[in-house]
């Protein structure tokens, strides 16, 4: 029986080697892939649900590897946080997001653009001028940005977070607080903020099929409604959970039922066409 126990150990070891050998391996590539420049960004429509119209488009980075396909955000963006990587894979975003903007906006449309901010790069050195000094380059304005993040990072009240926070509002940026209702945030602390919308996360709008997942969403957008900011529900998948957020007064909707992520060139077409409408 002891025996039996040290080769599943002996084993587990062996497997825990192999799988840390592999995750060097990934990153590896990864570093290699964010120097040569070979992540791509889509792009996810937020949409006004009663006309359809696209409001915003929201960058989200896509890492193909040679080796193992794509691989999931979930997994490179914290690797790359891990790496010290984040900020030059945010200011790649950051970028092609810029550029993208400045393309729409010469072609007539009104949208403007989201970019998810990881919150080691509110440390790096000058990061809000940088921001600033890119968006002046293009002749665009930071009031066209929408900058979304965590729960968790907004509501740290460690001062040097909350003050990067507050340059970048007073710069003229909007604050989004991404996945809103998987942390701990208080009413008060919230209010306190400089942030003027939430995103719902996903994983209430999945619930919408049940009464209780119903009652948990009606009592956030209250909560966002109270607190009169502009609310975005994540995660639309069907036509009956769209319905039933309109009915409780939510107008921005995001999820699959309007658009998965995209190439660029897709969300031109899309906004020309609504142009064209
Ligand atoms: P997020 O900001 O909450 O992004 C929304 C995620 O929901 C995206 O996953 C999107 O593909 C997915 N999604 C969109 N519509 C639906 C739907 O109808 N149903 C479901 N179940 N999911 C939907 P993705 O692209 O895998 O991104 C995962 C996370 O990775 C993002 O979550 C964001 O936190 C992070 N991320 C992605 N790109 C960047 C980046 O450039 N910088 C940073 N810092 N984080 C990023
Ligand atoms: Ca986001
Ligand atoms: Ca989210
Ligand atoms: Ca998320």
């Amino acid at each position: 029986k002891n025996m039996g126990r040290n080769n599943v150990q002996f084993f587990r070891e062996i497997q825990g080697t192999v799988l840390d050998r592999e995750n060097v391996l990934l990153q590896t590539r990864l570093a290699q892939a964010i120097q040569e420049r070979q992540l791509q960004i889509f792009y996810q429509p937020v949409v006004d649900a009663s006309t359809g119209r696209i409001l915003s488009l929201e960058a989200l980075a896509r890492w193909h590897d040679d080796h193992d396909g794509w691989v999931p955000p979930d997994v490179f963006i914290p690797m790359a946080e891990h790496l010290g990587l984040i900020h030059e894979l945010g200011e790649q975003v950051f970028e092609h997001a810029l550029d993208r903007l400045r393309v729409w906006r010469q072609a007539g449309h009104e949208v403007k653009v989201a970019v998810n901010l990881s919150r080691a790069q509110l440390f790096a050195p000058n990061f809000v001028e940088r921001l600033t000094g890119m968006i002046a380059d293009q002749g665009l304005s930071p009031t066209d940005i929408i900058l979304e993040i965590t729960e968790s990072v907004a509501l740290l009240d460690v001062s040097y977070e909350s003050r990067r926070l507050q340059e970048l509002a007073d710069s003229g940026f909007e604050l989004a607080i991404d996945d809103f209702g998987t942390g701990y945030s208080g009413l008060a602390q919230l209010h306190q903020m400089p942030v003027r919308r939430l995103k719902v996360d996903a994983s209430f709008t999945t619930r919408l099929h049940t009464e209780d997942g119903q009652r948990i969403v009606q009592a956030i957008v209250q909560m966002a409604q109270a607190l009169r900011l502009e609310t975005v529900v994540e995660g639309v998948e069907n036509a009956e959970d769209a319905r039933y957020l309109m009915q409780l007064g939510v107008r921005q909707m995001q999820g699959q039922l309007f658009g998965d992520p995209m190439p660029a060139g897709v969300c031109d077409m899309l906004l020309a066409r609504q142009a064209a409408q």
